[in-house]
């Protein structure tokens, strides 16, 4: 079986997960879209209303921003993928707590291993900590690359566009900025792929 029909079983499973709480309050399971062998990967935080309604990950106002950032390097949201640190939305849009990323994490492991990405795009707080497993702050690891999955990629945490959207000053030039590191580092490929940051798993 190819890459694309495991995501797939993998999505059928996860469609009727019931390992967290989450479980009981979500409309459906927001499992990820995208290109199977995409070589960029983005990975938010979790549904909010509009995706746990449609069951696709960014697609309320930040999820515009995030599209036209994606565009704006070349890409489409068909061309990349994109996926979340849970995949069922916390209600009220409160965060996700440890436990329930514990339990959704093994699907985004195995989705990461399917899709085997060039270069990781961590949207937000949650996603960069869970996979450079730190308790650094976005604002003081952002702008540089970190190699990741034993160098096979590598990881640029940069702002969710949530928070871009509420902030004023250059939040927005610095997405953009961190965007460009990852279409060079695309252009580079898997050759170049462990970066100057520090190693990650
Ligand atoms: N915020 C996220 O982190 N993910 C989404 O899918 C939507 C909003």
């Amino acid at each position: 079986m190819d890459g694309a029909a495991l995501l797939d079983e993998l999505r059928a499973e996860a469609l009727v997960c019931t390992r967290c709480p989450l479980a009981d309050t979500r409309t459906q399971v927001v499992f990820g879209v995208g290109d199977p062998a995409a070589d960029l990967m983005f990975v938010g935080e979790g549904p909010g209303e509009h995706e746990d309604r449609l069951g696709e990950p960014f697609v309320g106002a930040s999820g515009n921003l995030l599209t036209t950032l994606i565009e704006d390097i070349g890409q489409s949201r068909q061309t990349v993928y994109i996926a979340n640190v849970v995949k069922c939305r916390p209600p009220g849009n409160r965060d996700p707590r440890p436990d329930e990323i514990a339990a959704c994490r093994p699907w985004l492991e195995r989705q990461l291993e399917l899709i085997d990405p060039t270069v990781v795009v961590t949207l937000g707080n949650f996603a960069m900590k869970l996979l450079l497993d730190t308790t650094e702050g976005i604002t003081r690891m952002r702008g540089r690359e970190y190699a990741y999955r034993d160098g096979r990629a590598v990881l640029i945490p940069t702002f969710h566009p949530a928070a871009v959207l509420r902030q004023r000053g250059d939040a927005l030039a610095r997405m953009r900025a961190d965007l460009v590191m990852a279409k060079r580092a695309i252009a580079r490929g898997r050759a170049g792929a462990a970066g100057d940051g520090a190693a990650a798993s």
